[in-house]
């Protein structure tokens, strides 16, 4: 498809025109019916245009469309604070609301830093992450991405940090559910850790539940708690960038409950505003956040952030996902996706894995599934499926895998409103784009 125009995006791609979206669905102007299986960017968790959350927003907007909050505070903000203190683990009561998820990440590495420095430890400053893994677009965000084609361009104008390889037992040829899987990809972060000099490690940041880079990566049986017990030894500040997988999407408010492991700060956005405003959050427990009020102020800020509109309608978002039972249903669904996409590997002998939790959701393509040996990449179907799914009128995400070099997962990801008939319309259109 080509037409003119001013605007640009990230490739030359070009798109149909959106006209509306409903529910799980999202029609072109043309009238092109299409069903969202990827909620966008794993965004409209409760779907498109709820009349419930466009009149809170209206509401609001009655009232007031624009506070700053360095010069006003909010009704709503207050609100949506508590609400989201009550959704995290016990102690992490310190909410600071940003647009997006990047910022979630900037504002949970530079709260952790400055913490470090307060309480006189300013050689603390280097940030382990995992690779792959995908964190943010911004310099700062991107210094602990884990995919080198993002990467690489910038890396003379970041500080890139330290790695340790993600936990890819299915690529690793080792048992997702032994506990002993777990304990040797978490050994990784306690000998990098030693290696960088624990003096100078001021955190370690991964996705509980992984998101596009890694294609819906569950954690191997023991890794999280190990994670928590090896950052805790060293006195390193644990993060989880829940952008993703934060907001019920996985069956659970937080990914990590799903292993029961609470960290210092949370990085939250995507399904928290879902599609209806940008909206973020980073949470943190109060030891980490009232020394650095104490000592003059978290020195950081985005001009939008918590804005009383968007704090209306992530209150409003929330409120839907709980008075519709949304998270128990992202399970049941999810489950019955999942075996549904599973059962295709019957039929399609390249479908070499399925993965995730709740309605996170990933399949991967490979040439081999005995050895997850990746496609040819002359044989990329990277785009073409979705292209091919597209046509179907279905829309699913996809990321190149292995370090963006090799290997192809799409994401399958429907609204958690998403009802049983709408998982077989998404297993028969991508079984036609399979085909
Ligand atoms: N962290 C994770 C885990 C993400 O999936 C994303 C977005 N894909 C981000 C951070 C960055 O979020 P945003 O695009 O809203 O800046």
């Amino acid at each position: 498809m080509t037409r003119n125009s001013h605007l640009f995006y990230q490739t030359r791609a070009r798109r149909p025109m959106l006209a509306e979206a409903k529910g799980v669905y999202m029609w072109d102007v043309d009238g092109t019916r299409y069903l969202d299986g990827s909620s966008g960017a794993m965004v409209s968790n409760i779907g498109h245009s709820d009349p419930r959350v466009i009149e809170a927003m209206r509401r609001q907007m009655d009232k007031s469309t624009f506070g700053y909050r360095l010069h006003f505070e909010s009704e709503p903000g207050e609100k949506l604070a508590e609400k989201v203190a009550s959704l995290s683990p016990e102690g992490m009561e310190k909410v600071f609301f940003v647009s997006g998820g990047s910022e979630a990440v900037e504002s949970a590495i530079k709260l952790a830093r400055q913490y470090a420095v307060t309480v006189g430890q300013p050689s603390r400053w280097k940030v382990i992450s995992r690779s792959p893994s995908y964190h943010g677009s911004t310099l700062g965000a991107l210094a602990l991405t884990g995919y080198a084609p993002l990467t690489d361009p910038f890396l003379p104008m970041m500080q890139a940090m330290p790695k340790i390889p993600a936990p890819r037992a299915y690529l690793d040829g080792l048992d997702l559910n032994d506990p002993a899987t777990g304990l040797h990809y978490a050994a990784m972060l306690e000998a990098k850790i030693l290696e960088e000099g624990a003096d100078s490690v001021l955190a370690f940041i991964h996705e509980p539940v992984g998101g596009a880079s890694t294609g819906a990566l569950v954690p191997p049986a023991g890794y999280m708690k190990a994670v928590r017990d090896i950052c805790d030894r060293h006195g390193v500040i644990l993060i989880h960038d829940e952008v993703m997988s934060g907001g019920g999407r996985t069956g659970k408010f937080m990914g990590a409950e799903h292993w029961d492991v609470a960290p210092d700060i949370i990085a939250i956005s995507k399904g928290f505003g879902a599609g209806y405003t940008p909206l973020g959050a980073m949470i943190a427990h109060e030891r980490f956040v009232e020394p650095v009020l104490d000592a003059g102020g978290f020195m950081h800020g985005h001009t939008y952030a918590g804005n009383p509109l968007a704090c209306a309608a992530g209150l409003a978002v929330l409120d839907v996902v709980e008075t519709d039972g949304l998270m128990q249903n992202a399970a049941r669904i999810g489950a019955l996706l999942k075996s549904r996409l599973q059962d295709l590997m019957q039929r399609f002998p390249f479908i070499g894995d399925v993965r995730g939790e709740g309605l996170l959701l990933a399949f991967e393509l490979v040439s081999d599934r005995q050895t997850m040996t990746p496609l040819p990449k002359a044989l990329s179907a990277y785009l073409e499926l979705v292209e091919l799914a597209y046509a179907q009128g279905l829309i699913i995400y996809s990321r190149r895998t292995r370090d963006g070099i090799e290997g192809d997962h799409f994401l399958v990801c429907p609204p958690m409103i998403a009802t049983e008939d709408h998982v077989e319309e998404i297993i028969d259109k991508l079984t036609i784009a399979l085909d």
